[in-house]
């Protein structure tokens, strides 16, 4: 199968999809319609992005069984030629999946002691100063994170409360190692902005699991009741964390 481009348009709200492979694991991807594309074929980047490529007058039915079809190319495809994303303390590269922006990092010396960023054009975050110290660009890349989720999170929060009819007393946005997100018994949410780096299905996921903790603060089968009411396939996200979740540790 080719990887190719075709005359790409991108749907404007991109939703992510996911393939089952044969090991049971989930794997995202997205649809792009396309006016010059004569049949469906995927294209899987060299980050492991993953999209399937539909062409005017075939059906998104067609398109999801085509994708599940190829599972095993996919599988092979991910293990062969995508390299992990390199979770370092000073990566190149980041992949804010929930915006479907990737974002390439440059670092500059610059004043000891202290580090700073600046947002440049076309995705390129800038940081300047004690660039050696892995501990300061972890903070510093961490307060980006913060800074473009803040606004953003508490408004699709927000909406999903307003939505579902939930009522939440407040959200704080900061960046746990250890957990996504959380709510206290005074229906305070925490949520971690590091979700930046995951699909927005998930997401979602997780916005939902902490709102449903206004309700029901605990993990009964009562709870993961009323999860499955307004997620239906939260498992596979759940999945999805597990096996992604590693760079919670970093940021
Ligand atoms: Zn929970």
């Amino acid at each position: 199968m080719q990887l190719s481009m075709h005359g790409l348009v991108s749907i404007t709200m991109p939703k992510h999809y996911f393939v089952r492979l044969a090991n049971a694991s989930q794997y995202p991807y997205q649809l792009i319609h396309s006016s010059r594309a004569k049949h469906l074929s995927l294209k899987l980047t060299s980050s492991g992005a993953l999209s399937v490529i539909l062409p005017q007058g075939i059906q998104t039915l067609l398109a999801h069984s085509f994708v599940q079809e190829q599972s095993a190319w996919i599988e092979k495809h991910i293990r062969q030629s995508v390299t992990k994303p390199s979770i370092t303390a000073r990566p190149d590269v980041l992949d804010l999946k929930m915006l479907n922006e990737k974002w390439s990092i440059e670092y500059k010396e610059g004043v000891q002691g202290s580090v700073e960023y600046s947002e440049l054009p076309n995705h390129c975050l800038s940081i300047t100063g004690e660039i050696q110290s892995d501990k300061l660009v972890n903070k510093i890349i961490g307060l980006f994170l913060k800074n473009k989720a803040s606004a953003l999170f508490s408004q699709i929060i927000s909406e999903l409360a307003t939505q579902h009819g939930f009522q939440y007393s407040g959200i704080t946005i900061r960046g746990q190692k250890g957990r996504w997100g959380s709510c206290s018994s005074r229906k305070k949410l925490n949520i971690n902005y590091k979700l930046l780096l995951m699909p927005e299905a998930v997401v979602r996921y997780v916005f939902i699991h902490e709102l449903c903790h206004t309700r029901e603060m605990n993990h009964s089968a009562k709870f993961w009741q009323l999860v499955e009411n307004y997620v239906p396939e939260y498992r596979q996200y759940r999945e999805y964390l597990k096996e992604h979740g590693e760079i919670i540790r970093y940021f």
